[in-house]
């Protein structure tokens, strides 16, 4: 093998040329796979092209172990099988051609170079032979392990064929360059922004796949800032483009929101893996185009963070994120990106951080993450400083926490118990006795205790000339 593979990998590969040997079909290791071992990624899935029918290889590989299901899709003639700890699709090699706004592509069977012919870049039209005579050898037609060890993203094609072919592949470009930390071709850029338009007729769940992937990676700014660049952005996503820029009134300016945006994106990058905090990072800033006024002291975005939360949901349909919790854990972050900070300032009272607490509950510890990651100023002093504060914060936030059991906040008295002792059927007052249970213990009026919200309950009810009936 010209690519150093684990033993179980070649085990797996072994089996699957045993199996085309018996089917007399030529087969080959292909793409991914390939492309990652000669950078040195972690690989747990590997692509086969097979010249003929892939289903009936996979069939036949199947049997070879013990009979894994094998799935597939006759229309595309692909057929997929999960090993326990590795999954390898298999493929007949193919011509294809789309038609031009058409998502469908015309596929008909090809040689193994009319397939890498088809393939989005140089370093993933690389192929092993698992065939007899050349067992291992690798068959680089377009020199990608040449693009791989210079770090370039280049079609093998001209490039407005291979992306008028498929337009997605534009994505694509700017995913692996911002995975790989690569650069794209200046004809390959061209062609890019040259048919970004394009893009429109690819579905919105292939470019939502691809976003991820760019959100996923070490320092997705590097995506965000080509998708800009390409105005791939001002297609698929322009709210994001209406942060960039930077406006003077009387020689005052603000700053540039989006690239602020990036920064803080990369810095949250650094302390977590997680795609819904990284989308947040993303977020956090969006409703600034739509609040910005220059007022006398210059430029304000008052209500940004209300305005952005409101934006979330749209956000998500749009790009069919999933509309579930983690959208309300994005907009809860956009919402709150702005109160640790006002925790900052001189005097502040437990009740503020209480009611933070409360407002936060567990994503307290991600708040906070954001918020350091939204300090993106040149000046280091300033930096120190605004850390410190924060530090300061967090301190207060864990003493206040430890005291009074705020951040996963159980009313102590709950609407049962109040309907129960007045004898009151579900109504207005259940709610407002609660209502005042809840805000005298935020403001620290009476211990979060059951006792403490009792007696409270007795009062406020006698206000309303209620009395126990027990
Ligand atoms: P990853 O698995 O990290 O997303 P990959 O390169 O393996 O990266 P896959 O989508 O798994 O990407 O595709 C496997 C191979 O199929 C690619 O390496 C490439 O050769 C080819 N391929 C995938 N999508 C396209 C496309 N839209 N156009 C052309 N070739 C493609
Ligand atoms: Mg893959």
């Amino acid at each position: 093998m010209q690519i150093n593979c684990t033993d179980r990998e070649l085990f797996i590969f072994k089996k699957i040329a045993n199996a085309a040997w018996d089917l007399n079909l030529p087969c080959y290791l292909i793409g991914g796979f390939v492309r990652d071992k000669i950078i040195g990624r972690s690989t747990k899935d590997a692509d086969i092209v097979c010249l003929g029918d892939g289903i009936e290889l996979a069939h036949k590989v199947s049997e070879r172990f013990s009979n894994p299901t094998v799935s597939y899709f006759k229309n595309f003639g692909t057929a997929h099988i999960k090993l326990p700890d590795f999954d390898v699709e298999f493929v007949g090699a193919r011509k294809e051609s789309y038609q031009r706004h058409s998502r469908k592509p015309e596929v008909e069977p090809g040689t193994l170079e009319d397939d890498q012919n088809r393939r989005d870049f140089t370093i993933n039209a690389l192929a092993i032979s698992l065939n007899k005579e050349d067992y291992g050898r690798l068959i680089d037609p377009f020199n990608g392990v040449a693009d791989i060890e210079k770090g370039i993203i280049k079609t093998p094609l001209e490039p407005l064929q291979t992306f008028s072919d498929d337009p997605l592949r534009m994505m694509r470009a700017i995913r692996f360059a911002t995975q790989l930390n690569f650069t794209i071709a200046p004809e390959t850029l061209a062609a890019i922004e040259a048919d970004a338009d394009r893009i429109r007729i690819v579905s919105q769940e292939r470019i939502t796949d691809e976003l991820n992937k760019i959100m996923l990676s070490p320092k997705p700014s590097i995506g965000w800032d080509l998708l800009f660049k390409t105005k791939l952005l001002h297609i698929i996503f322009p709210p994001m483009v209406d942060l960039h820029g930077t406006e003077f009134i009387d020689g005052k300016g603000h700053k540039d929101n989006f690239y602020h945006t990036l920064q803080v994106l990369d810095n949250i990058c650094e302390v977590t893996g997680d795609l819904w905090l990284r989308w947040a990072a993303l977020l956090h800033d969006i409703g600034k185009p739509a609040t910005k006024k220059f007022e006398e002291d210059g430029w304000t975005f008052h209500g940004h963070e209300v305005v952005g939360a409101r934006m979330v949901p749209r956000i998500f349909t749009k790009l069919k994120l999933p509309l579930n919790e983690k959208m309300k854990y994005v907009q809860k972050l956009v919402a709150l990106h702005l109160r640790p900070i006002s925790l900052t300032k001189e005097n502040i009272t437990d009740s503020a951080i209480r009611r933070l607490l409360f407002d936060a509950g567990d994503d307290i510890e991600d708040l906070m993450k954001l918020c350091k990651a939204d300090i993106t100023s040149k000046n280091k002093i300033k930096v120190k400083r605004y850390l410190q504060n924060f530090e300061l914060v967090q301190q207060r936030l864990e003493l206040v926490e430890e005291s009074d059991r705020i951040r996963n906040w159980q009313p102590p008295i709950t609407g049962e118990i109040i309907m129960q002792t007045f004898g009151l059927t579900p109504g207005k007052q259940v709610g407002l006795i609660k209502d005042a249970i809840r805000e005298a213990i935020l403001d620290g009026e009476i211990p979060n205790n059951y006792e403490a919200a009792y007696n409270l309950m007795v009062r406020k009810a006698a206000e309303y000339n209620l009395q126990p009936i027990v």
